[in-house]
């Protein structure tokens, strides 16, 4: 009994200790559970924007005490913004992404490039959370590297003073960082290469590989379905003259400017594509040549009346374009490729003789 009683005596010093350690166990389990879940769902992100996302929306909603999340990417010509405003969802906090200079932030990781945890300062919210409003208390800043080169940064913030401090173990905090490094370096490759191979970097608009793809799809539909499909050739008049009076920077600008214009008031699955040099093309599903005419009529008249920019605030000058219209209406015998072709040809040989008319004008096949 003796024994039993000393035994039970020894248990009831440890138990506490072992109790707190248990749930200490069961706390860290949690947070590494946490980790696990963010970092799976920042190697499945689809785009920049979701990745973004990952980490400012979901990250905190997994760690009650933190605050807010934001990334900041060395990003000095803003290629990182612009993907990740090429879309608008999902739903993003203010500030949630950052771009910096490449060297404006580096003292705060030092030469060694470790996490920065610990209190926060008016500077420090400024520069990494601008969206947040309350006073942040403390933060973890991890420095996101590539080849030990600086990228960016993953920022945490706590309204608490405490919860971010030097004392606290960062192994899986640059686990975490790294990963999302390598993400953001993926995406970014992922993203160029969908830009660069199917949009036109001048225009920013869809490059004639992508029409041709679309052309196709659109064809098959039209045999599939009873439904009309428009073709509109736009051919810039004299468009050597610009480059030869206002240089090639300005002629780029006016191709980009036309662009827009020609690509204002499409539906959803209307198709407008740079088809070389300063010809564009516009496909229209379920619009007759009739109806594409009256388009055609539109852009021309919105071209002619308006006035090109130039980049340096120079006087602008004017443009006119000519429009070539066909359509793929009743339905025909033959494949598919031959609709496409015979589609291509008419509307190229109304464009013909929309610039024999004279030029700034629509000719409909
Ligand atoms: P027109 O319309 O008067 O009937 O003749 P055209 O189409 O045969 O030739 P035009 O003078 O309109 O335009 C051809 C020029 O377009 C050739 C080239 O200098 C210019 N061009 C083509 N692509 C680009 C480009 O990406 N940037 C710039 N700045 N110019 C381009
Ligand atoms: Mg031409
Ligand atoms: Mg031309």
């Amino acid at each position: 009994m003796k024994d039993i009683g000393r035994k039970s005596a020894v248990q009831s010093v440890r138990e506490p200790a072992l109790t707190r350690i248990a749930q200490q166990v069961r706390a860290n389990e949690r947070i590494w559970e946490a980790f696990r879940r963010i970092e799976l769902r920042m190697l499945d992100a689809p785009s920049v924007r979701a990745f973004v996302s990952v980490l400012s929306v979901d990250l905190p909603r997994s760690f009650p005490h933190v605050h807010a999340a934001t990334l900041t990417c060395v990003d000095p010509e803003y290629e990182f913004a612009r993907l990740c405003a090429r879309e608008l969802e999902p739903d993003l906090p203010d500030g949630a992404l950052i771009s910096v200079e490449p060297r404006s932030y580096v003292q705060v990781f030092g030469p060694a490039a470790r996490p920065f945890l610990g209190a926060s300062s008016p500077s420090l919210q400024r520069e990494f959370f601008p969206g947040m409003a309350a006073p942040i208390g403390s933060v973890a800043l991890a420095p996101l590297l590539r080849d030990g080169k600086l990228i960016g940064s993953l920022n945490q913030a706590s309204l608490e003073p405490r919860h971010f401090g030097p004392e606290v173990a960062t192994d899986l905090l640059e686990h975490l960082a790294a990963v999302a490094a390598m993400c953001l370096e993926n995406l970014r490759n992922q993203e160029r290469l969908r830009l660069d191979g199917l949009t036109d970097a001048v225009t920013e608009v869809p490059n004639r590989r992508f029409f041709d793809r679309r052309l196709a799809e659109e064809t098959e539909r039209w045999q599939r379905r009873d439904e009309p499909l428009a073709m509109i050739l736009v051919d810039i008049d004299h468009f050597k003259q610009v480059n030869d009076c206002h240089g090639h920077q300005a002629g780029d600008s006016a191709l980009a400017q036309v662009a827009h214009w020609l690509g204002e008031g499409l539906r959803a699955c209307d198709v407008l594509a740079r088809f070389g040099g300063e010809e564009f093309v516009l496909l229209l599903p379920n619009t007759t040549a009739r109806q594409a005419g009256t388009i055609a009529e539109r852009l021309r008249e919105r071209i002619a009346h308006a006035s090109i920019n130039l980049d340096d605030g120079g006087e602008g000058f004017k443009l006119t374009a000519s429009f070539g219209v066909a359509a793929l209406e009743e339905k025909q015998g033959g494949n598919r490729v031959d609709a496409a072709n015979g589609l291509l040809r008419r509307a190229d040989r109304a464009l013909y003789a929309a610039k024999a008319a004279g030029r700034n004008c629509v000719v409909n096949a």
